[in-house]
């Protein structure tokens, strides 16, 4: 009998095993221990923005993460050194050369691509630090912090690019000659040959990658591992520079922020949803995992993740409007007589989901048509809302700021107490739409108050 697999698991391995049958591809042999890597190895890993976690094949296989820690180690001087720091020592151009390529901009030096080996190791010098072993040592509790799990070195891979890094040596000469490294040469690329040869699996890379994807939020620890901006800058700096001279038709082709490494690890992150990673070995001429590019591309495809794909709101934000509400509250006669022969009426506007910027347009724009035109009341019924935006909550305080100051009285509805907090709106909030309603009655009848 054929065993259950979720739906996740079972796409993974339906990939899997047909792209495990792709043949092609070079083991990089320019270390001397990447090449003894067992081409057939092929690992893929899934994290969810709940911190699930799916995978098929060799997805708990280690190798060393390469140039897969060139973004989250970027995100660590970014942290340091706040942005604008950061891009005057480091540029974030996609320079559309290979990963060794001898990058900097004339005249001052910079590097201008963080992500190809000479913009890599300028960063790695940016980490703040005493001495090596403390830079070290935080770029592994940075990695871990992200991966869920304590890291740990391949000290054989270590020793192997060590005793054959020459070029990374000489580009590391260079930067310090033009001015744009601080440090020593010799031990700034020793730092960065053993960030190199921190050991993951696919699955940690998954777990790391999907850090970003939630903004900085480890789903799988809760730890808030980067604030939301340095996400959104390592991912835009992915997006444009992840996969060296081959960056542009991979935005063109997948459309997803991602990093390969020399070993094989490729990871792509699909914001708000996702992190993957997969490892296989044999990589194409741009030094991208062969098997990797060809998963991720069927998998941005079958799931339309391309970034540029506008999303689809299937849910109908607004649920109702009442033209004139009158609340269930039990008035005197009098008061009944009052609400009565008050000319001033309340609008309602009912709203249901998570407000984003399309939804909170079509909101407001179902507010501005049943608004009344003279000062009366106004109502929105958020009680169904269950999320809202930094900038749509905006849009929503200044139009109830507009709404008072054109003579409404205004009152919200809300069951979740931190849409109030959001918004920040000082105004009447109340837990039902019911209870709005009297509020605005109540206000009609302080000003204009029954005939005793
Ligand atoms: N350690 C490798 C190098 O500097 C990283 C390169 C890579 O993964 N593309 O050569």
């Amino acid at each position: 009998m054929r065993q259950f697999m979720d739906p996740v698991t079972e796409s993974l391995s339906e990939l899997h095993e047909r792209i495990g049958a792709l043949r092609g591809g070079e083991v990089a042999s320019y270390i001397p221990k990447l090449a003894q890597a067992d081409p057939d190895d092929f690992g893929i890993a899934l994290t969810s923005m709940a911190g699930h976690r799916y995978q098929a094949g060799k997805a708990d296989a280690h190798f060393s993460i390469q140039s897969v820690s060139k973004p989250f180690v970027y995100a660590l001087a970014l942290t340091d050194l706040g942005p604008d720091e950061m891009l005057r020592r480091v540029g974030a151009e996609p320079s559309g050369e290979a990963f060794n390529a001898i990058s900097l901009e004339p005249g001052t030096g910079r590097p201008a691509n963080p992500m190809v080996n000479a913009g890599a190791i300028a960063t790695t010098a940016l980490v703040k630090a005493a001495d090596p072993e403390e830079r070290s040592a935080r770029i592994l509790d940075w990695l871990s912090a992200f991966a869920g799990r304590r890291l740990d070195h391949d000290e054989e891979v270590y020793a192997s690019e060590a005793a054959s890094g020459d070029r990374n040596r000489a580009l590391a000469y260079l930067m310090r000659s033009a001015g744009s490294l601080d440090d020593d040469p010799y031990s700034v690329t020793d730092t960065y040959f053993r960030q190199c040869a921190v050991r993951v699996t696919a699955a940690d890379l998954a777990v790391m990658a999907a850090t970003l994807a939630k903004g900085g939020l480890n789903p799988c620890t809760g730890e808030r591992v980067v604030t939301q901006d340095v996400a959104v800058r390592t991912l835009a700096i992915m997006a444009t520079c992840g996969m060296y001279d081959g960056a542009g038709q991979w935005l063109l082709n997948v459309g997803l922020p991602a990093k390969s490494g020399v070993a094989g690890g490729l990871i792509a992150a699909s914001p708000g949803r996702f992190g993957v990673a997969l490892y296989s070995p044999p990589l194409d001429a741009e030094g991208n995992s062969v098997r990797g590019v060809a998963a991720l591309t069927e998998m941005s495809e079958r799931f339309a993740l391309h970034l540029m794909h506008a999303p689809v709101h299937l849910t109908a934000t607004v649920t109702d409007t009442v033209h004139a509400a009158r609340s269930s509250r039990v008035r005197d006669p009098g008061q009944a007589a009052a609400l009565d022969r008050d000319g001033r009426r309340i609008a309602v506007v009912g709203a249901q989901g998570d407000l984003e910027f399309t939804e909170t347009e079509q909101l407001l724009n179902a507010v501005a048509h049943v608004v009344p035109a003279d000062p009366g009341g106004v109502v929105l019924d958020l009680t169904a809302v269950t999320a809202v935006g930094a900038g749509p909550a905006t849009m929503l305080a200044a139009t109830l700021a507009d709404l008072e100051h054109r003579g409404h009285q205004v009152a919200v509805a809300v069951q979740q107490p931190f849409l109030k907090d959001a918004v920040g709106h000082p105004g009447r909030w109340t837990d039902t739409r019911d209870d709005a309603v009297a509020w605005c009655e109540d206000r009609f009848l302080t000003e204009r108050p029954a005939a005793s």
